[in-house]
């Protein structure tokens, strides 16, 4: 888990799930964005230790979404150093513990669709350290850098921009490798892809989020997942993703989203048919048939030896 410098504004710290950017110039005052999985916070402070010195403290953290993989090590870190954690207002209630995040949808297709069915789906309570993103566009903490709200993938999604570096911190409103195929996801080829499938509940407001991040042409980008990738492959890559914006053709929110609103979760569309759990009940009984009718005839033949060896007596 090393720091690397993005741009000489931007480290970005790998974890094994999720990254994590340090933002800002060493010697001046900088923000944290995302903070991994729990159990990130001592490697996020070693980090910031490397890169600002042995009293690094930032003015803020700031939280592209709360899902869990971005927010779980907030909280520890904002009692270490004291600072709070800021997420746009419609995070708010993911975040309070008001309310649950749409339920994932393992049936949105691709690899980590399939795998997502084994993710825990708790949410994380941030209690008075958090803090709604102003309105208007200005980052806590940092000059020259703007959020755009950028939803779909979660209520509250919010992607930052830096015009100067032309620097975009797209967290999951789309990535940087293919989540969708088995050797995209091992190989973690740098590809601009669309959001993690199983945890986008709004296609065409993801799409529009696409559109939105593709309009700013950046030059580098990193995002919540994958490697940071640099230069006109950036533009031309979020171009083409929102120029074929590969929606789910199946899944449970493939024609209908859910609705959320500052209370939370509003509507969900219902649930369809997931094949793979009856699969392994199928598979599970097939092992059970199997298991009894080998029993049955092991006692068929136990007796047969007996009434064989009653009769030699
Ligand atoms: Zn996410
Ligand atoms: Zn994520």
């Amino acid at each position: 888990m090393t720091l690397e410098e993005m741009t000489p504004g931007v480290a970005r710290l790998r974890t094994l799930i999720a990254n994590i950017y340090l933002v800002g110039s060493p010697g001046g005052p900088w923000v944290l964005v995302d903070t991994g999985a729990p159990g990130n916070a001592g490697r996020i402070r070693n980090a910031a230790e490397q890169r600002f010195g042995r009293d690094a403290r930032p003015e803020a953290i700031l939280l592209t979404h709360g899902h869990r993989d971005h927010s779980g090590s907030a909280l520890e870190l904002a009692d270490y150093w004291d600072v709070d954690i800021y997420a746009h207002r419609l995070e708010r209630p993911f975040l309070s513990g008001k309310s649950a995040y749409p339920p994932k949808d393992p049936m949105a297709g691709g690899a980590f669709s399939f795998l997502s069915r084994f993710f825990p789906a708790s949410t994380i309570h941030l209690g008075d350290r958090l803090r709604d993103l102003p309105e208007g566009g200005e980052v806590p903490g940092l000059v020259g850098w703007r959020w755009h709200f950028t939803p779909g993938h979660a209520p509250g999604h919010v992607a930052f921009f830096q015009r100067y570096e032309s620097v975009l911190l797209a967290g999951d409103a789309c990535i940087t490798m293919d989540l969708d195929s088995a050797m995209g996801m091992i190989t973690q080829e740098p590809r601009i892809s669309r959001p993690p499938a199983p945890f986008t509940y709004d296609w065409d407001q993801a799409h529009r989020s696409v559109e939105l991040l593709a309009d700013l042409r950046p030059l580098a980008i990193g995002a919540g997942h994958g490697e940071p990738m640099f230069g006109p492959a950036v533009a031309a890559g979020l171009a083409d993703l929102a120029r074929d914006f590969p929606r789910p053709r199946r899944g449970r929110y493939a024609t209908e989203p859910a609705r959320a609103d500052e209370t939370g979760v509003t509507y969900v569309p219902p649930p369809v048919d997931d094949p793979a759990p009856k699969i392994a009940a199928a598979v599970g009984l097939a092992a059970m048939a199997l298991g009894a009718v080998i029993a049955l005839s092991k006692k068929t033949e136990s007796k047969k030896t007996e009434a064989r060896s009653q009769k030699s007596e």
